[in-house]
């Protein structure tokens, strides 16, 4: 058998022209979604996500405003930029780059953002709201997975089982509230697993967040399963692939997501849905 592909960049051109029609039907009400990007220092890697995201809010028709500082800046003056920006109407969603530097605390920052602007979906108050099934923000990642379900029919996971391989906050953890909440019967495994591929052999869902190659084989798949691979890493060569092995595992699925072209440009994705989510309901 050879898995389908589930081709996450065709999904996000659809999803994006989606965003773009929302965005021109607010700005004819007087509202332009505004998402602000904020990065402090040099991480070459965080440039390059800030840069594509404020790239895709321009080719969206979203309001965007990139700002940037010096690896200096301290913890005080960066959550009074926060509070700035949670006060200015223009702006409907707040994006603070991870990591920050070291002398400042990710944790005291992402709590200062308002939540009703939390389009990256990680306050305490997101990740709070989509446990207990109320309106929040999403993590970006996993709600991307969740579209990439749908997009295959899969929108209702009830008899489902759905294995997910890492429990980061960012990840693990809110892809398997929003796996339950498509009531799918979830099971989380992690490095204290004894025998990950007992539980994904039983898996009609995989999505794999780890962060390492190889670790999804073909052995590990129950013939006909859906694998989603998030993980970013890079081969021998030096190439971007994920956590699954894509050319075995793809001959044993049903449907597989590609490294790169699948969860990554969904991520930047979800976070212009969220950004356009969060005008609509302050407009609303
Ligand atoms: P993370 O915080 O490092 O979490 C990794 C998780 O994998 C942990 O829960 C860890 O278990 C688990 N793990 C490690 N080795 C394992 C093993 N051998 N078997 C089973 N589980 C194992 O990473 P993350 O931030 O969630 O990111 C995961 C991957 O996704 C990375 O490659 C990252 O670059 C990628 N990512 C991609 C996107 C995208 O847009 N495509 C977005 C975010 C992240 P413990 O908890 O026990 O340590």
């Amino acid at each position: 058998m050879t898995a389908q592909l589930i081709d996450g960049n065709a999904l996000s051109r659809q999803l994006r022209s989606e965003v773009a029609t929302r965005a021109a039907a607010l700005k004819a009400r007087g509202v332009t979604p505004g998402l602000a990007v904020v990065l402090v220092g040099d991480n070459p890697a965080s440039q390059v996500y800030v840069r594509n995201k404020v790239k895709a809010c321009e080719e969206a028709g979203l309001h965007s405003v990139l700002e940037k500082y010096d690896a200096t800046l301290t913890e005080a003056e960066l959550l009074a930029r926060v509070e700035a920006l949670n006060n200015d109407p223009s702006i409907h969603g707040i994006l603070v780059q991870l990591p920050l530097p070291a002398h400042i605390d990710d944790h005291k920052v992402i709590e200062a953002i308002s939540p009703l602007k939390d389009v990256d979906g990680f306050h305490v108050a997101s990740a709070g709201a989509l446990m207990v099934g109320e309106v929040g923000f999403k993590a970006c990642t996993p709600y991307g997975c969740m579209k990439m379900l749908e997009s295959i029919g899969m929108k209702d996971l009830r008899g489902k089982h759905a294995v997910v391989i890492g429990r980061s906050n960012i990840v693990g953890k809110p892809m398997a509230m929003m796996l339950l909440q498509a009531n799918a019967t979830v099971t989380v495994c992690h490095s204290g697993t004894a025998d990950l591929g007992a539980m994904t052999r039983q898996a009609d869902v995989v999505v794999a967040a780890v962060g390492k190659r190889n670790v999804l084989t073909a052995d590990m798949v129950k013939p006909g399963a859906v694998v989603i691979d998030v993980g970013m890493n890079r081969n021998d060569e030096g190439k971007l692939c994920g956590d699954v092995d894509f050319a075995g595992v793809k001959e044993v699925a049903g449907y597989i997501t590609p490294v790169p072209g699948g969860v990554g440009p969904m991520t930047i994705t979800m976070l212009l849905v969220s950004t356009v989510e969060a005008a609509e309901r302050t407009a609303a």
